[in-house]
């Protein structure tokens, strides 16, 4: 792609040939929506393929959708030399140390939140140049793992990045934050607090829900929360830090087994499922929502267990679910299947036959709820008894993509079916919990100061 027309796709790269107009042209420009003036942007390759990103001559950058433009007018030409400031990162003995481990999404791609550049950021000098209050919380050091959005993260990438935690924890330093896309940020979250046990620090994954060219960016926010908790944290787990509410008031630390990505736009997409999230941070503080997390200590006895059986997969059942879907699995070598099923653990009869061809072959087949909230009970109904009578094993509370990396590892460890059932039904890092709480909201989220007060007002 020329330059001139930087990180434009089809349909909106022919609109602006059309126009005669390209990246850094100052424009006039007509729309059904009425006119606007300013400067179009590069956009990144994340973006999407339909807007033109005019910044605006008040500084604001907006998105144009290509069909609303009638014509534009090349008014001048002024190319931006967007460089984030490289500036050496200041070392300061008496701070902790944190080092930024990345894998890509978003947040490694843009991270010049004033303005509005499109340059990958990612050295401790650019990210200083950027976010330069990560310097009030500790030491930083960088290194790019992968340059991926996040749903080309995989097996492979999970174990690298599981390997790299134990080095880095090995070398000593006070907590590590994991730069990641959004959209699997809950699979690697989960799968992480499985390969990386007993850890002695804070391990902090973080992304961003909106790129950091736009104004109500969270990339440098989320950044800075997260850094903060890797420093000075005393919550020695496998977290994700984003958004907390929709503004920027505070980000939210949740467990890594009990995640999920729930919205696909907004910045407060993560939240915590069946329970209530481990602390709120802002800037200054950090306020744990819970006691029962795992502690920071000083020495480096970490258990890395980092393997995958890659034959493992999930299916979300659907009403007339046939069953070669499952026998598909099974003839392709499947070893693991996680269902996703209705209600509180449910499948159509026709697929009954299938269950149990599968078990025949020796494929651990493991039921999980759609509703997320709530357990599995294969006790209530008649059907369930049948279904576990066919080898279907219950899991509790755990959340589908949870139980779906943890049947990966744990058939990543052994063949023994009894052993992996063991691994399974034992809770390892709160993917199994004993009750959900009674504030443990959705939309809402459990634990937190606005949640009690809704609480409070309906009661009255
Ligand atoms: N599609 C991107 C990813 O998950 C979105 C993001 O970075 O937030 O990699």
């Amino acid at each position: 792609m020329s330059d001139s027309y930087k990180g434009y796709r089809e349909p909106v790269l022919s609109v602006l040939k059309k126009n005669n107009v390209r990246v850094w042209s100052e424009v006039e420009m007509q729309t059904t929506r009425g006119e606007f003036k300013g400067l179009i942007l590069p956009r990144s390759e994340t973006a999407d393929a339909k807007h033109i990103v005019l910044k605006l001559i008040n500084g604001y950058n907006i998105g144009i959708a290509a069909e609303l433009v009638q014509s534009i007018r090349e008014v001048g030409y002024k190319e931006a030399h967007y460089q984030i400031p490289e500036k050496d990162f200041p070392v300061d003995e008496g701070k902790p140390n944190v080092k930024l481990l990345g894998t890509g999404g978003t947040i490694a791609s843009r991270l010049d939140y004033r303005t509005g550049a499109v340059i990958p950021a990612f050295s401790p000098g650019e990210l200083y140049g950027s976010v330069p209050e990560l310097a009030d919380y500790c030491n930083l050091e960088t290194e790019k793992l992968f340059g991926v959005f996040s749903e080309n993260m995989g097996p492979e990438q999970w174990i690298k990045t599981a390997e790299a935690i134990g080095e880095e924890i090995e070398k000593g330093v006070d907590g590590i934050v994991i730069g990641h896309g959004t959209d699997t940020m809950h699979h690697t979250a989960a799968v992480l607090s499985f390969m990386v046990q007993n850890s002695p620090i804070p391990i902090v994954m973080v992304g961003s829900q909106r790129s950091s060219d736009r104004p109500s960016s969270d990339a440098a926010l989320n950044l800075i929360h997260a850094v903060k908790t890797a420093a000075e944290s005393d919550m020695a787990e496998t977290m994700v830090c984003m958004f907390g509410p929709t503004s920027d008031q505070y980000g939210l630390l949740h467990r890594g087994t009990r995640v999920r990505k729930m919205h696909s736009s907004y910045r407060s997409t993560f939240r915590t499922i069946s329970d209530i999230p481990l602390a709120m941070v802002d800037r200054d503080k950090i306020t744990p929502l819970r006691q029962d997390y795992k502690r920071r200590r000083s020495d480096r006895n970490v258990n890395i267990n980092a393997v995958f059986e890659e034959k493992v997969s999930i299916v979300y059942y659907y009403p007339n679910m046939k069953p070669d879907i499952i026998d598909s699995l099974v003839d392709n070598g499947y070893r693991g299947i996680v269902i996703a099923g209705t209600g509180l653990g449910h499948v159509n009869k026709p697929v009954y036959p299938a269950l149990q061809r599968a078990r025949e072959h020796g494929v651990a087949v493991y039921m999980t709820v759609q509703t997320l909230w709530g357990y599995v009970q294969m006790y209530v109904y008649e059907t369930g008894r049948e279904m576990m009578q066919l080898g279907v094993v219950p899991t509790a509370n755990m959340l589908p993509e949870t139980a779906y990396v943890k049947l990966g590892w744990a058939l990543g460890q052994t063949d023994d079916l009894e052993k992996v059932k063991e691994i399974m039904l034992t809770p390892i890092s709160g993917e199994i919990t004993e009750r959900e709480p009674y504030n443990g909201y959705l939309v809402y989220q459990g634990g937190i100061p606005e949640v009690e007060e809704f609480l409070r007002q309906i009661k009255r």
